[in-house]
């Protein structure tokens, strides 16, 4: 069974060709700016000489909110706004076969669902941490998207701190863990660097880490206190940070998670890297 995995990103868009949920290869194409180019993209040579007999389908993965087999909107790619995505890929490719679209945490989450991290857990909380903090929620294999599709928007939860976020609200955790703040509150520091010094027990470096890492241990427990979720899979660049983070979220998780404590969690890194995206967008179909 062959499929591909598309996920469009800022800078480039990358396809990973698939078969029996094996991810063969992975493409990436850049200039694909605007809907005419994404459209001729889905009829270059790589892609119609994989089809063939045992071709199933095509899963596409976005960075926006996505609603009624739509992109609703998409404040960093403007050319996929309100993009009938599903449209032109049976117009590309004809009705003979599954189409998929999802928001890229979503499909993140469910890549490394399939083919990563979570492969042992059947529900967990994706948080991937770049730029921002965003997040997707994996129920029994499936991702849970809410009556209006927006579940997992885990970078906006409050957690008492007196940083303003993008998103006009003040405490998100977003706005002092994700790895930008964090590098911001570093001087534009790379990230890589800032864990460095802290493991070399640079005092700023560490103080950084801290907090970051007990406002994401406060973030767990209100999502573990809701939903009672035990797993937690950091994906992103900012990932690595787990290694300082996890005594912090332990100690939190401990004191804020009524009736549990850090040993019923499982809060790990995810293993697919750059390949989550193309990964979970190739498992929405099949
Ligand atoms: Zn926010």
């Amino acid at each position: 069974m062959k499929k591909l995995g598309i996920d469009i990103g800022g800078t480039a868009v990358k396809i990973g060709f698939f078969n029996d949920s094996k991810l063969l290869e992975c493409k990436r194409y850049a200039g694909v700016d605007t809907l005419a180019a994404f459209s001729e993209l889905l009829q270059h040579p790589d892609i119609i000489e994989f089809i063939d007999d045992s071709f199933i389908g095509i899963g596409i993965g976005v960075p926006g909110v996505v609603g009624d087999n739509c992109v609703q909107s998409c404040p960093n790619i403007p050319w996929l706004e309100k993009a009938d995505l599903m449209g032109i890929l049976s117009k590309a490719h004809g009705d003979g076969y599954q189409y998929g679209l999802d928001n890229d945490a979503n499909v993140a989450a469910l890549g490394e669902a399939v083919n990563g991290a979570g492969s042992a857990h059947p529900t967990f909380a994706f948080i991937t941490i770049g730029t921002g903090i965003g997040g997707g929620l994996i129920i029994d294999g499936q991702i849970f998207h809410g009556p209006g599709g927006m579940a997992g928007e885990i970078g906006h939860i409050a957690t008492g701190h007196e940083f303003a976020c993008n998103c006009g609200a003040v405490g998100c955790v977003e706005a002092i863990a994700s790895a930008t703040n964090i590098e911001n509150r570093a001087d534009g520091k790379p990230l890589p660097e800032i864990i460095a010094a802290a493991k070399d027990g640079d005092y700023a470096s560490l103080q950084l880490l801290q907090q970051s890492g007990e406002a994401l241990g406060e973030a767990i427990a209100q999502i573990a206190l809701l939903t009672d979720i035990r797993v937690f899979i950091f994906g992103g660049g900012g990932a690595p940070c787990l290694e300082i983070w996890q005594p912090h979220i332990d100690e939190v998780i401990s004191q804020r998670c009524f009736g549990r404590t850090a040993d019923d969690f499982t809060v790990i890194q995810a293993t697919l890297g750059n390949d989550a995206g193309v990964c979970g967008a190739a498992a929405l179909v099949g």
